[in-house]
């Protein structure tokens, strides 16, 4: 599947936004599309930086689908992508000590 590019929908996309390099590089035209990327700065509301950490950390091990089905689910909710409890490997005890010790001190 080829894609054409949003603006004129006569040349082949080869830049970011769905443009091609001609629109793309017009002044103006890309501040017409936003951005695609989920992950992009997005403007007023953008959150990369400063988003609130997710509720808990998952025990899902990174490049698994579950991970990512969380990465998603947290990019959705306007949290931080990664949190630092989060499992770094299969049977990780980490996010579980974590939630061991947040439930021991609201508790
Ligand atoms: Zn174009």
């Amino acid at each position: 599947m080829i894609a054409i590019c949003r603006h004129c929908s006569k040349s082949k996309v080869n830049r970011p936004r769905g443009l091609c390099w001609s629109c793309y590089y017009t002044p103006g035209v890309k501040e017409l599309y936003p951005s695609t990327s989920k992950y992009a700065r997005r403007g007023v509301g953008n959150f990369t930086g400063n988003a609130p950490l997710p509720g808990a950390p998952t025990t899902a091990a990174p490049g698994t689908p579950e991970k990512l089905a969380v990465l998603e689910q947290r990019a959705k909710m306007k949290q931080a992508i990664f949190h630092p409890a989060d499992a770094r490997y299969e049977g990780d005890s980490r996010p579980l000590e974590f939630l061991k010790h947040k439930t021991a001190n609201v508790a």
